[in-house]
């Protein structure tokens, strides 16, 4: 490198790219890190929603209902390996502390702030960086087999309808008005048109990669292994070197709390892995996303094809992926969506970045101030990418906060 950069990101995923585009919007120099290159992780297999109304966190007195249920299935929503039980314990121990009301109450308010931001920062995001073609504002449909599982999702609807979510429910005249061709059993529904969507959130990662590129700033290949704050800057170790920067943003997905302990940060991050397959476009006439809430998966139509997919195998980093996961959420997609075709997919695995109170760590680090963090966004990460990505900029910039980020220090553990 032949400059110091001002700023050092750390992840090419659409985290680290989103915060490296708003640092550069306000005039700093920026190099990002990737040991791989843009849209190596989580961002790149997702299933492409801006989940706005998604306020609820995912820690939550109803999952702990659904959870013994989802467990007896092998190849269910939720999964344990037995080889890493043991390992999850700590993390899960969190979460369930993390269900009680006081909690929830806190996160919501917390979750709201942050999505209210990332929906303002949307458009105007999307129009400085050239990608303002590839949002799409289909909603989602969130389908219920019985009247039961409708009237329990009812307290979540109605704390969504206080904070001035909009959503329609509907029957299943309704649906098939909306989505032709639901199987019959799927008697209730609910749609929210708030809820956008990328056309690819693979390509949308790279064209952010290649905008930030065209507009100066630099992306490297390089494995980071540690970081190290000085009084007047900071040392980023790769395997490739030393580099030298004024400031650093840790954004590195799931992989960022092996980074932090070399700054003496230790942050409960794990990964909740989650499976997809992709069908070739025309696989199915989709007219909307839709979740299939109580089988914790969804059906997303992208501009290259129809993904099937969802589900939590809390499995850390290093097993290897059970495909099989996949496999039963495709067979459960025709049996919902009988005119879909199955042939010609792929199958794709992805580490969803979590933390145990369902909210992202954003904050300076304990180390010193010219170290941000910016990961944890669990299944949000995307939906949160431009809220994430101003208040990365007001960080590194020591601007007042657009939102309070007590609820996300890094310090909150
Ligand atoms: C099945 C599935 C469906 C999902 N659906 C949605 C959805 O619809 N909407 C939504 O908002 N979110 C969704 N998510 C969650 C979302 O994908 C993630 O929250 C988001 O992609 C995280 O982005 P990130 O940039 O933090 O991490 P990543 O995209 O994982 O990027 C991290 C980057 O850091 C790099 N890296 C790691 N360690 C190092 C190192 N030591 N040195 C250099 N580089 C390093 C990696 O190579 C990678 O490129 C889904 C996730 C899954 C798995």
């Amino acid at each position: 490198m032949n400059k110091k950069p001002d700023v050092i990101v750390i992840g090419a995923g659409v985290v680290g790219l989103s915060a490296a585009l708003a640092l550069l919007a306000r005039g700093l120099s920026v190099t990002v890190l990737d040991r791989t290159g843009p849209a190596a992780g989580a961002s790149a297999g997702n299933a492409g929603a801006f989940a706005f109304t998604d306020i609820l966190p995912l820690a939550s007195p109803g999952i702990l209902k659904k959870a013994p249920k989802w467990l007896l299935d092998p190849l269910g929503p939720l999964s344990i390996p037995p080889a890493y039980s043991l390992k999850i314990a700590p993390w899960m121990f969190r979460f369930w502390r993390a269900c009680s009301a006081a909690h929830v109450a806190h996160s919501t308010k917390a979750q709201t702030a942050m999505m209210d931001l990332s929906k303002a920062e949307l458009e105007p995001f999307l129009a400085a960086t050239g990608t303002a073609h590839m949002l799409r504002k289909g909603g989602n449909l969130q389908v219920y087999e019985t009247s039961a599982e409708f009237e329990a999702s009812q307290p979540g609807w109605a704390a969504r309808a206080e904070h001035g979510i909009e959503f329609t429910h509907m029957d299943a005249a309704g649906m098939a008005a909306l989505q032709p061709g639901l199987s019959p059993q799927f008697t209730r529904g609910t749609f929210t048109p708030g809820w956008y969507s990328i056309a690819d959130p693979k390509l949308y990662t790279i064209a952010l990669g290649d905008r930030f590129c065209t507009t100066g700033g630099r992306i490297m290949v390089a494995d980071v292994k540690s970081i190290r704050h000085h009084d007047t800057g900071v040392e980023v170790k790769t395997e490739a070197g030393i580099l030298h920067t004024g400031k650093v943003v840790v954004a590195a997905g799931a992989f960022s709390h092996g980074l932090v302990r070399t700054l003496g940060d230790r942050i409960p991050l794990e990964t909740e892995r989650g499976y997809n397959t992709t069908l070739p476009v025309g696989a199915l006439d989709l007219r909307t996303q839709i979740t299939f809430g109580g089988h914790g998966f969804v059906v997303s139509p992208l501009s290259t094809g129809v993904r099937v997919g969802g589900a939590v195998e809390l499995g850390g980093l290093d097993l290897p992926p059970n495909f099989k996961r996949a496999d039963a959420m495709l067979k459960k997609a025709k049996s919902f969506l009988p005119a879909l075709n199955t042939e010609g997919g792929t199958q794709w695995m992805g580490f969803r970045p979590s933390l145990p109170d369902t909210l992202p760590v954003i904050g300076r680090s304990s180390a010193g101030d010219r170290i941000i963090y910016a990961f944890g966004h669990g299944h949000l990460g995307l939906t949160q990418s431009p809220g994430t990505a101003r208040l990365v900029a007001d960080l590194v910039l020591q601007r007042p906060s657009a939102i309070d980020l007590n609820p996300f220090s890094p310090q909150r553990f």
